[in-house]
């Protein structure tokens, strides 16, 4: 029995527990991979007051580094399913919980562009993550879909690593004018407008990608930056309020149901940034602590 799991050891449920622990509420966290959720897809961070420029990858480390040191327990495991009987019962792959509170914070998966061949390439030759994949494509061509701050991001990363870098974008560019300038400065990024993919040529790794101009991209590496949404099938048996696919709260990060928190990417907002996510998790166990 606990007080409170934190589902997701993002930025946001990593702050969640931070306030938590501090409060005197012990708290534990279930990630199923390593702490940092989609920091760790970051190459550089510059909007993160207190550092200048710090990797995705070291601002994680020192976050969990942190709680480490607090003795903020996080356990590696799959959550599978969140039921309500009297209390919440978090069931993941090796192991149960049962807590007062859950605090969802498993932020955004990358969205698919749908196509045949995406699904099995992925890994050979296809990519969500620059950072993470980038180094396989060390001096070939490359393409990135997308317009937007994280597509443009991603292809400045490979721009230094990468003979060059296409960028398709299906009308016309919508990330910061700052990335825009970045971009126009790299001369091996070319950026294709109005444009889709239409079909990926491969056997067992990718090879070509024709455009709906009928252009054909010899790239042999592609990475899809279209946006992300939440995965939040682990959810299915609790009758969540969402807009768009992301869970409603209010100024607390309370959803409708009773002692279920909503913090960062997963939850609907306006903003989804680094600072708007640790916000959000120290919102959400300041709450928690008034109603313990
Ligand atoms: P986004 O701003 O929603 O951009 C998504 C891009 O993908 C748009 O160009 C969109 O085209 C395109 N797209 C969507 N579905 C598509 C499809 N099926 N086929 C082809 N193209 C498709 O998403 P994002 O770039 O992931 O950014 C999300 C949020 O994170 C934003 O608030 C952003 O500012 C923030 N972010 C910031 C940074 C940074 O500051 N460095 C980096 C990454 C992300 P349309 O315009 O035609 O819809």
């Amino acid at each position: 029995m606990r007080k409170c799991v934190i589902i997701g050891a993002g930025p946001a449920g990593m702050n969640a527990a931070l306030y938590l622990k501090r409060a005197g509420i012990e708290p534990i966290i279930i990630e199923k991979d390593v702490p940092g959720g989609e920091m760790l897809k970051t190459d550089k961070i510059e909007n993160y007051l207190g550092f200048e420029s710090i990797s995705g990858g070291e601002l994680a480390l020192k976050m969990s580094i942190q709680l480490k040191g607090l003795g903020v327990n996080i356990i590696r495991d799959k959550v599978i399913k969140v039921r309500y009987d009297d209390k919440f019962i978090v069931e993941c792959e090796k192991e149960q919980y049962v807590s007062d509170y859950v605090i969802v914070a498993t932020g955004r998966t990358p969205r698919k562009l749908g196509l045949r061949g995406e699904e099995e390439l992925t890994g050979k030759g296809i990519s969500y993550c620059a950072v993470c994949d980038g180094a396989f494509y060390r001096g070939r061509e490359v393409a990135v879909i997308g317009g937007g701050d994280a597509a443009l991001t991603e292809a400045l990363y490979l721009a230094d690593l990468c003979s060059k870098v296409y960028v398709v974008v299906r009308h016309n560019l919508r990330a910061s004018d700052v990335l825009q300038n970045r971009v126009k400065a790299k001369e091996n990024i070319i950026v294709l407008k109005n444009v889709n993919v239409n079909e990926l040529k491969y056997d067992d790794k990718l090879s070509n990608v024709i455009l709906d101009d009928g252009k054909t991209l010899p790239v042999s590496g592609m990475f899809i930056a279209i946006g992300r949404m939440p995965e939040l099938s682990f959810l299915n048996e609790i009758d969540l309020e969402m807009k768009n696919g992301y869970i409603l709260t209010n100024d607390k990060m309370q959803s409708n149901i009773k002692g279920l928190y909503a913090v960062g990417d997963v939850r609907y907002k306006d903003y989804y940034q680094i600072v708007t996510a640790v916000s959000d998790g120290a919102v959400a166990a300041l709450a928690i602590r008034e109603e313990v």
